[in-house]
């Protein structure tokens, strides 16, 4: 896995350059980004503040290629303590920042139900870390608030800590990766991919969560495995971007063109510049899939964001 070489300043630089052409491309945007920076902001400084940290987990090289072999991703099955103290005003942060937006109001209720107390925020965090989808949204029904807001504010706390621990635990090279690796999600997390970049000479999917990046190993679509519903689009003559779209599972791909793979921090910027692919997509009826079904949860849902409270 790459690490990522910018420091903060200079990740902050690059996404304000960013910012700014985005917004001078398509100011329809402006707003969103405007939502965007303080989320972007705190990936970074909790990324650098986590980085000297000791690991959360290690894993032997035999066992983390004994689980690749048999389809499971780095982090599932392990035990891990997640530090709930250094993580929790994240959540509320990313909440707040959320409520600025168009999910304002749903993201104020998720906030002070966990301000009450309802939703135990240790089994949150480990819920999103393990990218168990369906005990978070089982526990916001249940509270009566948003699924997707409640998913996403834990994301953004979780996110930097899984990129640090995928960062100095996953040290295979690309080419046992994909000899390892056949799958469409991640081989770190379990995620879809948030992309695929084209770089020269070769090219990657990415995870948006821990920030991995994998050789995509066959031609099929990534999701479904099928080959003969699969087309490729360009958007745009003049964007260098283009998208697969698979009409067997009805899911869509972003490909993005670019000189180098985009830091993890950043993957949220990129997402974001290359927002008109996602809207050609979902106009022709595409979608982005949900997470891939691994046969988790291994507790009941309601158990596993309980059992701390
Ligand atoms: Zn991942
Ligand atoms: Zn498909």
């Amino acid at each position: 896995m790459k690490l990522t070489k910018l420091n903060p300043t200079q990740l902050l630089d690059q996404a304000q350059i960013r910012w700014n052409t985005i917004g001078a491309d398509q100011p329809d945007l402006l707003q969103t980004i405007a939502l965007q920076r303080p989320l972007v902001e705190r990936t970074i400084r909790t990324v650098d503040s986590l980085s000297g940290k000791e690991p959360l987990m290690q894993i032997s090289m035999s066992d983390l290629v004994d689980k690749l072999e048999r389809g499971i991703p780095a982090l599932r099955e392990e035990v891990v303590t997640l530090p709930v103290n250094l993580l929790r005003p994240l959540v509320e942060e990313a909440c707040k920042d959320l409520a600025r937006g168009e999910s304002g109001k749903a993201a104020e209720r998720v906030r002070s139900c966990l301000d009450s107390g309802r939703i135990d925020i240790g089994s949150l965090l480990t819920a999103s870390f393990n990218r168990n989808q369906i005990a978070i949204r089982m526990k916001a029904m249940q509270e009566g608030i948003a699924p997707d807001v409640l998913w996403l504010a834990s994301e953004l706390a979780v996110g930097p800590l899984a990129y640090v621990t995928v960062r100095s635990l996953f040290t295979l090279d690309r080419v046992r990766i994909s000899e390892l690796w056949p799958h469409g999600y991640c081989p770190a997390c379990g995620s879809w991919p948030a992309f695929a970049e084209d770089l020269p000479g070769r090219s990657h999917l990415r995870c948006s969560f821990c920030g991995l990046d994998w050789p995509k190993r066959s031609e099929k679509c990534n999701y479904c495995g099928e080959s003969s519903n699969l087309t490729a689009v360009k958007t745009d003559p003049s964007c260098p971007h283009r998208v697969e779209l698979c009409s067997k599972c009805g899911a869509y791909l972003k490909w993005l063109e670019v000189s180098d793979p985009t830091p993890f921090e950043l993957l949220p910027v990129e997402d974001l510049a290359s927002f008109s692919v996602d809207v050609m997509a979902a106009e022709q009826g595409f979608g982005r899939p949900t997470l891939p079904d691994l046969g988790e949860p291994n507790r009941p849902p309601c158990e596993a964001m309980e059992e701390a409270t």
